[in-house]
C-alpha cells in the first residue's frame, strides 16, 4: 500500500534522483504522477455520468469526498425518470415505493436508512442517521418521521406514470402466482466511491431496491459492508445487482479486505465475484457488480454476467467503460 508518508518519501528520492539523472528521474516521476490518481469518483451504470458531474464539482473545487458522494447520487434520486433509484423507482409488489440508502466517510463513521417511503433524498436522510444520532440504521415508519423532524418533506405517494405502467404489466403476468423474481436485468443502483484531494474515501448507495419485492424487503445497498464499505487506509467499494447474493458474502467489505491482503481493486473485485458465485447456486440467474477504488486512486470493476458498466470521473474527463465478467 502506498500511504501518503511513503508518497512523500518516493517525491523525495524522486528529487534526489533528479540531481543525478534527469532523464531517470522523469520516469520516475511519470510513475509516481501515475500512482496519485486524485481526486477521482467511481459508479454504477450509465446514470454515473450524471451523478459523477455533481460529485466532480465538489472534488475538483478541493471539497470532501463525502459531501462529494452524497451530492453526487443525489442527482440520480433528482431525476424521476429513473426506475430504480429515487421516488422514480418501481415499487414492490404492493405498489409501494421503498426506498433504502447508505453512506460511509473517511472516519469509519456510517449512517443507513432502509424501507423508507415518501421521502425524496434517501442519502442525506443517511448522512442525517450518521451525523445528527448515536445510530447507523433506521427503518421504514421510524426512518420517515425521523426524516421529518429534521426538515425533510413528505411527498406524495403516488408511482411516475412510467413506473404505474410498468407496475400494471407486471401484475398482469404475474397475477397467478405474484413470485417476486431474481433476474439479470433491471439493476441499477446508484453506488458512488470516491477520492478527494486530501485522499480522504467516502462512498454512498441509493436504491429503490428490487422490483416487485415482497413489501418490507430490504436489500444490501443501506447495509454497512454489503451495498459499500470504506476503509480510509484501504479503499472503498460498492456494489450493484441482487442484494440477497451480495448481502450473503458481505460484498464491499470483502472487496475493501481483500484490497488490504494487497490485491488491485479489480482483482478485489473479481476475486469477490468468484466468492459470491461459490456461496450463490443460483449466479447464473442474476446480475451483480462491484467497483473499487484503493488508496493510491486505482480504480476497478468486476461483474457476474455481461452489461454491467460505470462511470469514472478524475482530472481526464468524465467516462463510461464496461466492466469485465464472470459468465463468458
Ligand atoms: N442492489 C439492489 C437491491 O438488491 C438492487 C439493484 O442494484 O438492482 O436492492
Amino acid at each position: 500500500m502506498t500511504t501518503r508518508r511513503n508518497f512523500l518519501k518516493l517525491s523525495a528520492l524522486v528529487g534526489s534522483l533528479f540531481a543525478f539523472n534527469k532523464s531517470k528521474a522523469v520516469t520516475l516521476v511519470e510513475q509516481s504522477s501515475k500512482v496519485a490518481r486524485k481526486p477521482i469518483v467511481i459508479s454504477t451504470w450509465k446514470h454515473g455520468l450524471a451523478a459523477n458531474d455533481g460529485a466532480w464539482k465538489i472534488l475538483s473545487a478541493n471539497g470532501a469526498a463525502l459531501d462529494a458522494v452524497e451530492k453526487g447520487v443525489m442527482v440520480t434520486e433528482d431525476d424521476l425518470t429513473n426506475l430504480s433509484v429515487g421516488l422514480g423507482g418501481l415499487p414492490d409488489r404492493d405498489g409501494n415505493v421503498t426506498l433504502d440508502a447508505s453512506i460511509m466517510d473517511e472516519k469509519g463513521r456510517c449512517g443507513g436508512v432502509a424501507f423508507l417511503e415518501r421521502i425524496k433524498h434517501p442519502v442525506s436522510v443517511a448522512r442525517m442517521v450518521m451525523e445528527k444520532t448515536p445510530h447507523v440504521l433506521i427503518v421504514g415508519s421510524g426512518a420517515q418521521k425521523f426524516a421529518l423532524e429534521n426538515g425533510f418533506k413528505l411527498e406524495p405517494k403516488k408511482l411516475t406514470a412510467e413506473a404505474e405502467k410498468a407496475y400494471k404489466e407486471w401484475l398482469k403476468k404475474n397475477e397467478a402466482d405474484f413470485k417476486p423474481s431474481m433476474n439479470i436485468e433491471n439493476h441499477d443502483t446508484i453506488g458512488m466511491v470516491a477520492m478527494d484531494m486530501s485522499g480522504n474515501l467516502s462512498g454512498s448507495c441509493t436504491t429503490s431496491g428490487l422490483a416487485y419485492k415482497i413489501n418490507g424487503r430490504v436489500g444490501d445497498s443501506p447495509i454497512i459492508g454489503a451495498g459499500m464499505y470504506v476503509d480510509n487506509e484501504v479503499g472503498a467499494a460498492c456494489a450493484t445487482g441482487v442484494g440477497e447474493t451480495v448481502l450473503r458474502i458481505c460484498g464491499s467489505y470483502l472487496v475493501v479486505e481483500l484490497m488490504r491482503q494487497g490485491l488491485s481493486p479489480k482483482d478485489a473485485c473479481k476475486k469477490a465475484i468468484e466468492r459470491l458465485v461459490a456461496k450463490n447456486p443460483n449466479y447464473k440467474e442474476v446480475q451483480v457488480g462491484f467497483l473499487a477504488i484503493n488508496k493510491k486512486g486505482e480504480h476497478g470493476a468486476f461483474a457476474l454476467q455481461k452489461g454491467f458498466n460505470y462511470a469514472l470521473a478524475d482530472d481526464t474527463g468524465n467516462k463510461l467503460y464496461d466492466s469485465e465478467y464472470f459468465c463468458k
